[in-house]
C-alpha cells in the first residue's frame, strides 16, 4: 500500500476545491487533490451561469464566458411573462468544464498535486492527522495530511463521516443541452405545471444550443421529459431523445462544517444560493476564508480546532442571512396556486414596484426579498 504525505489534502477537484487549494499553497503550503475522475471539469452538471462580480472579485481569466446575460424573461403557468432587464450585462454563460479547468491551472502553477482517478469515502487518523484511503486504484493508497479539506459537492458520504451531518433538506436538478429555435435570452418559468415548488429554465449557450433544465422535489427526469413535451418547447425543440443528467441539490447548510482537523467547503457544505441553485461564487467566497483559517491553523497547529472553528462563524456570518432567507421564498412560494404565481409575474411590469425590482443583485437575494415580503403576504393571506 502506498503512502503520502501533505499539509493539507482537499478532497474535490471542483472549482471550490481548485480555488482553496491556490490559495493555500500560494502561502507555501503543501496541498494535494484527490478527484474521482480522471482530469478536472468531466461530468459537470451546472447552467454555467457565473455573476460579473464573481471574475471581478477574484480576477478570472474570463476565456471561459461564451455569452452574457441581458435579459431574463420570466413565464408564468398561463403564459404572463416579465422580462428583468438592465442596462448592462446582468450575469455570463460559462463553458463550466473550462472554468474549473482555469482554476485548476492557478492551483497546478502553485504547485499544487493532483491526484486523478482516485476516489476515496475512507478517512482515518495516523500520524497525528487525518487521512484518505484509496481504493479505487489498483494499489490502494493512503494520503494522510495534518488537515483535511471536503470539497465533493454534494453527495459523499464524508460529511457524515466527520460527524457533521448533512443538510436538512434535498431538491434535484436535471438537465439536458439541446439545439431548439428561438433561444436567444434565458427564460424561467415558474407554476406547479412545469416545477411543483421551483423552476426551470431555459439558458442559450450559443447558436441554437440551450441548456434547458429544472428543480424539484422528486422525479426529476420525468418533470424535464414532461417539460420538454410541453407547448412552450415541444415544437421548438429539434431532437427526440435525451441525454438528461440529474444531480441532488442541497437546501440549507449542513450542522457542522468543521472538525478538530478537517473542513468542509463549497456544496458539500450547503454553500450555495437556496433561491437559484447557484453554487460557484458562494464556494469561491468560502473557499477563501476556509484557506485564511487553514493557514492560521497549520502556523498555530495546537490551537488548530480554534482556528477552523472562526471558518465556520465566519462563513455563516457572512451567508446565513442569505441562505435562511431563500428558504423562507421558497416556502412562500411552495404555498402559491398558479393563478397566484400568474399575478406575481404580471406585477412585476407595474412601474409601481420598478424601485423593488431595480434592489435585485445577481449573488445577493436577501435585500430583495424581504423587501417583497408584504407582497406575499398578501398573495397568500390575501391582505
Ligand atoms: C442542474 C444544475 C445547474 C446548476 N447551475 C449552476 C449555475 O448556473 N451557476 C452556479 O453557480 N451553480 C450552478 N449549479 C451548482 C454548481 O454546479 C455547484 O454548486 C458547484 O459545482 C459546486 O462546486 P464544488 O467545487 O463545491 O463541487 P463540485 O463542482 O461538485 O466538485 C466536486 C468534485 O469532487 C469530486 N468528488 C466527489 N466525491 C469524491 C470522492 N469521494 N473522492 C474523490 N473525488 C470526489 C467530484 O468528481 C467533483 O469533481 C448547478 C447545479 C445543478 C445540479
Amino acid at each position: 500500500m502506498g503512502s503520502s504525505l501533505y499539509d493539507v489534502i482537499i478532497v474535490g477537484a471542483g472549482p471550490v476545491g481548485c480555488y482553496t487549494g491556490y490559495l493555500l499553497a500560494k502561502k507555501g503550503i503543501k496541498v494535494g487533490i484527490i478527484e474521482e475522475h480522471h482530469a478536472v471539469g468531466e461530468d459537470v452538471n451546472c447552467s454555467g451561469i457565473v455573476s460579473i462580480e464573481t471574475f471581478d472579485k477574484f480576477e478570472f481569466d474570463r476565456s471561459s464566458i461564451i455569452g452574457d446575460i441581458y435579459t431574463v424573461k420570466l413565464v408564468s403557468p398561463s403564459g404572463k411573462t416579465f422580462r428583468y432587464t438592465t442596462d448592462g450585462c446582468i450575469a455570463y454563460v460559462v463553458d463550466r468544464p473550462r472554468f474549473d479547468l482555469a482554476i485548476a491551472s492557478l492551483a497546478m502553477n502553485e504547485g499544487v498535486e493532483f491526484i486523478f482517478n482516485t476516489r476515496t469515502d475512507d478517512i482515518g487518523y495516523e500520524h497525528g492527522g487525518i487521512s484518505f484511503l484509496s481504493t479505487s486504484q489498483e494499489i490502494p493508497a493512503t494520503y494522510t495530511a495534518r488537515i483535511g479539506i471536503i470539497a465533493t459537492g454534494y453527495g459523499s458520504g464524508l460529511p457524515k463521516k466527520l460527524g457533521c451531518g448533512n443538510p436538512p433538506d434535498t431538491c434535484f436538478g436535471a438537465q439536458v443541452e439541446i439545439t431548439m429555435d428561438g433561444i436567444n435570452e434565458v427564460e424561467v418559468y415558474i407554476g406547479n405545471e412545469f416545477a411543483p415548488k421551483s423552476f426551470a429554465w431555459a439558458i442559450p449557450i450559443g447558436g441554437s444550443k440551450a441548456k434547458v433544465g429544472l428543480s424539484v422535489f422528486k422525479n426529476p427526469a420525468s418533470y424535464l421529459k414532461k417539460l420538454l413535451n410541453n407547448p412552450y418547447f415541444c415544437d421548438r425543440v429539434k431532437e427526440t431523445s435525451f441525454d438528461i443528467k440529474t444531480s441532488a441539490l442541497p437546501l440549507g447548510v449542513i450542522p457542522k462544517s468543521h472538525t478538530h482537523n478537517a473542513i468542509i467547503i463549497g456544496e458539500a457544505a450547503g454553500q450555495l444560493k437556496t433561491t437559484t441553485h447557484g453554487g460557484v461564487f458562494y464556494g469561491l467566497l468560502c473557499a477563501e476564508i476556509g484557506a485564511e483559517a487553514v493557514g492560521k491553523a497549520l502556523a498555530d497547529f495546537d490551537r488548530c480546532a480554534y482556528h477552523l472553528e472562526r471558518y465556520e462563524d465566519s462563513w455563516h456570518k457572512l451567508l446565513e442571512e442569505e441562505i435562511n432567507t431563500g428558504i423562507y421564498l421558497r416556502q412562500l412560494l411552495a404555498k402559491l396556486g398558479d393563478d397566484q404565481i400568474d399575478f406575481l409575474v404580471e406585477l412585476g411590469n407595474k412601474k409601481e414596484l420598478a424601485h423593488l425590482i431595480r434592489k435585485f443583485k445577481f449573488d445577493w437575494h436577501s435585500d430583495i426579498i424581504q423587501s417583497s415580503n408584504n407582497l406575499f403576504r398578501v398573495l397568500r393571506f390575501g391582505r
